[in-house]
């Protein structure tokens, strides 16, 4: 059993397709997918993907690089949206929140302050409702670092992660499992294949981050990322470190269950 703690299934990418997309995922072995949202306009549609998948989970947030066109409005529509999903088991955290120092001009000025007080926004919401966050995380990881510092424990999951050790310890001390999806696939991938092999396995958890960052076996005009090929990336996984993949999926699938408290019931949902 598989979990993708990570995959945005309600992306235009899969409208063709999703009931597939969902089977063949549930083929590979992904019991659960996990659906961040993104902004306002998404919260619903997780909310109502996450009820009609087996194994459905859904985060609600607003993402960093979707805050520049975000106003204090939706902040407090994503509040509502929140009291309004803890009586739903399918709800399982505050996501995808975090900063994008990526993008140049978002790095800077004001759209960087934006971003900042956004994340900060979120994390207090975190805090008040005892919820974990799913962290996105590019070119800002002493920043988030920094914000955590100001709050009691959180804890997640930093999705995609990719920065120094002294980094993504710092990450784990704050309760976070680190993200492994797609990019640890690519062999010049050097720093996250290290994280792969060194980082304790009780911190690590799988993730796809569908339709994005496709794994190396998907080649052109094939490039779209679907939660079925969690099942090779954690093969990836067990080769890296000389593990069996059915190692890998007991221990991945006990690390999400424990970043995310909330996820055994959103899985039992379904079988209801
Ligand atoms: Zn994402």
């Amino acid at each position: 059993m598989l979990i993708d703690t990570h995959c945005h299934l309600d992306a235009a990418e899969f409208d063709a397709d999703r009931a597939q997309v969902a089977d063949h995922a549930c083929e590979a072995g992904v019991r659960s997918i996990v659906i961040p949202a993104i902004e306002r306009a998404n919260f619903s549609v997780v909310r109502e993907l996450a009820a009609q998948i087996d194994g459905g989970a859904y985060a609600l947030g607003i993402h960093p690089l979707y805050v520049q066109r975000a106003d204090d409005a939706d902040l407090d529509a994503l509040r509502e949206a929140i009291k309004q999903s803890l009586g739903d088991p399918r709800f399982v955290a505050i996501g995808e929140i975090g900063l994008d120092f990526f993008v140049p001009e978002f790095a800077t000025g004001e759209p960087r302050e934006r971003q900042e007080r956004f994340y900060a926004a979120q994390l207090a919401m975190a805090e008040e409702f005892h919820l974990p966050v799913l962290l996105h995380v590019r070119r800002s990881q002493d920043i988030l670092l920094k914000y955590l510092r100001r709050h009691g424990p959180i804890g997640g999951i930093a999705h995609a992660f990719n920065g120094s050790s002294q980094q993504a310890q710092a990450f784990i001390d704050h309760g976070f499992a680190l993200g492994m999806g797609g990019a640890m696939t690519y062999e010049r991938a050097l720093q996250i294949r290290r994280h792969a092999v060194d980082v304790d396995l009780s911190h690590l958890v799988l993730e796809t981050d569908a339709p994005d960052i496709p794994p190396a076996w998907l080649h052109p005009p094939q490039r779209r990322n679907r939660p079925g090929e969690l099942a090779r990336i954690a093969a990836v996984l067990a080769e890296l470190r000389g593990i069996t993949p059915v190692q890998v999926a007991h221990a991945t699938t006990a690390n999400a269950m424990r970043v995310l408290p909330r996820l055994p019931a959103a899985i039992l949902a379904g079988d209801e």
